[in-house]
């Protein structure tokens, strides 16, 4: 998605919506035929973006319905990454662009980067607000109880009377195990 620089007017954000496949975003696509999510609905980005003082400042949501797999359990779940961010825009030389154009401030939270010409294009931020989200070790729910690792059986659904030994034992004396539901 790219907005051009000319359409922000002095003292007026400007705002857009777009929804936009996975394929127009190449890391997410290429996540996605390498199996690791399932993008169930296109990308959705909200991004409003003013002139303040000597730079832009954009502020954006992004919005991806997905599917994982449990890590636990294996099953696929649906859930919906929702991430929002705050970067700054210098103009910059075609020199910033080789280098290295994007310094964040993690205490704040806030992108510097800069643009050359007329546009912004945010594929590149977008896709990397999306991948920062999506978890490393999903769980279909803190409460899962994952597979019996002896006989496979999906202990959310079924149990089972194989002996677990010292891991079950191990494990409901540390925890006071109590299921929420
Ligand atoms: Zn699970
Ligand atoms: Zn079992």
């Amino acid at each position: 998605m790219k907005i051009i620089i000319d359409q922000i007017q002095d003292n007026k954000p400007f705002s857009l919506h777009v929804e936009e496949k996975v394929e127009s975003f190449p890391v997410l696509s290429g996540m996605q035929s390498a199996g690791e999510v399932t993008f169930t609905g296109p990308i959705g980005s909200d991004i409003t973006i003013e002139r303040e003082y000597d730079h832009l400042r954009a502020v954006g949501r992004v919005v991806a319905p997905l599917s994982l797999a449990c890590s636990r359990c294996l099953a696929r779940y649906d859930d919906v990454i929702v991430s929002s961010f705050t970067i700054i825009f210098r103009k910059g030389t075609a020199l910033d662009a080789v280098e290295e154009d994007e310094i964040e401030l993690n205490e704040q939270d806030l992108i510097s980067s800069s643009y050359i010409g007329n546009e912004i294009d945010f594929t590149h931020e977008i896709e990397e607000q999306v991948t920062m989200e999506i978890p490393l070790k999903p769980l279909c729910s803190e409460n899962c109880k994952g597979l019996c690792p002896v006989c496979g059986t999906d202990l959310n659904k079924a149990s089972c009377d194989c002996s677990r030994g010292d891991f079950s034992l191990k494990f409901s004396a540390l925890k006071d195990f109590k299921v929420s539901r």
